[in-house]
């Protein structure tokens, strides 16, 4: 079967060891095995998160996640700063309104990270708030938020931090003990390199000392991480996690973990960021810019402006038919107007991303785009406007 080729912003293409590992004879989830088996993987992820926490793998996509943070920590009627600058932060605010609580946004352009001075002024402004919740790489936009400084701010004004990682952890630095982060969420299908189907949740001391003293009735139960934190205790001998974990899903996620501990966080994130250099290098030739520029353009994708005349549906389409490349479109406000591309997975290697740039090219040959003359080939230095 001729593979796909996934440059979007998840899911990624994983390696064989990993889709092996997802292949094998389905296994009991608890005993001796299972909990071991659940063990490692958590141990690994807190390298990963860098915490000294307690990690859970809830079975289900990141907004699972996601969800279960916002419903543990807060209590509906309970106010919340949210950052917004893109379609996550948005679906971010969704969710904790649906969940009963009262958000104020704190907004900034799409593209553009959000100014911890703003965050400051809305924390000092609204007293009563309950908690700052933010999303680490917007993938709609390829925007880094400044997480250290939003860390800071929550320990400054003394509420919890909660941050949507889905689409960094592994790619992106992030540290969550030491800058101060309470609820951490991430998913399988990013940059941690396998299959979707997982959401690890990483929850700080203090976190848990903030839902301890909370009355929160309606919380539930499959999103509430205090059953995740009971089972773990009452059950840790044999089954930590109050469901069926989804052995499979956990074994791939283990190998891929595996991976990226023995290549080193660091040199993973390293070689991101190379990708997304070595891509951004080949697009100015092509007459293309970036919709983020400068220190908050993330390395984990890059969403690049459409030119003018190129319909991004067709170049969707075109990529995919021809070359069996996937690239993602924009979101909500940027449809249309940028396509994105992922340095996750195998997207990462040179050949993939060679290949991309020769099949724009090729697209901007066919559509009558290309800019004239030729385009001289990709020059190895920093350009305008490729930081
Ligand atoms: C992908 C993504 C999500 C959604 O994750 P699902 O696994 O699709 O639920 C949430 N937030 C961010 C920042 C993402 O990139």
């Amino acid at each position: 079967m001729q593979s796909e080729k996934l440059m979007i912003p998840g899911p990624v293409e994983v390696d064989d060891d990993v889709l092996g590992a997802m292949g094998a004879p389905v296994a009991v989830h608890y005993g001796p095995k299972g909990t071991a088996l659940y063990n490692e993987t958590t141990s690994q992820l807190k390298q990963v998160f860098r915490t000294e926490g307690d990690v859970f793998i809830l079975v289900s996509s990141g907004s699972g996640g996601v969800e279960a943070a916002v419903a543990s920590l807060f209590a509906p009627g309970e106010l919340v700063a949210i950052v917004v600058n893109g379609f996550f932060g948005e679906r971010l605010a969704s969710i904790a309104e649906l969940r009963g609580l009262q958000v104020v946004r704190v907004v900034a352009p799409w593209g553009e990270p959000v100014d911890p001075a703003q965050v400051r002024t809305t924390l000092s402004q609204h007293r009563q708030i309950a908690g700052l919740l933010a999303v680490s790489v917007e993938t709609s936009t390829g925007v880094l938020n400044p997480l250290q400084s939003l860390g800071a701010l929550a320990q400054e004004f003394n509420v919890p931090f909660a941050v949507d990682a889905v689409s960094s952890l592994g790619g992106e630095e992030l540290a969550m003990d030491e800058w101060g982060i309470d609820v951490c969420v991430t998913a399988s299908q990013k940059c941690l390199e396998a299959p979707p189907g997982l959401a690890p949740v990483a929850v700080s001391r203090r976190a848990w000392e903030i839902m301890d003293r909370k009355d929160n009735p309606y919380v539930g139960w499959y999103l509430n991480l205090k059953i995740w934190r009971q089972y773990a205790q009452e059950w840790g001998a044999w089954h930590p996690f109050p469901i069926t974990m989804a052995t499979s899903n956990v074994r791939a996620l283990h190998v891929s973990l595996g991976k990226l501990l023995a290549e080193g966080l660091e040199r993973r994130i390293a070689r991101y960021h190379q990708a997304a250099q070595f891509f951004r290098a080949g697009l100015g030739p092509l007459g293309f810019s970036l919709f983020v520029e400068g220190a908050a353009a993330t390395s984990v994708l890059t969403a690049v402006r459409r030119l003018p005349g190129l319909n991004v549906a067709e170049l969707v389409t075109f990529l995919n038919d021809r070359y069996n490349i996937h690239i993602a479109g924009g979101l909500g406000a940027t449809r249309g107007e940028i396509f994105r591309v992922g340095h996750m997975g195998q997207a990462c290697s040179p050949e993939s991303i060679s290949l991309l740039l020769e099949a724009l090219n090729e697209f901007l040959q066919v559509s009558d785009l290309a800019r004239s003359p030729a385009p001289a080939p990709a020059s190895p230095g920093p350009r305008d406007g490729l930081q």
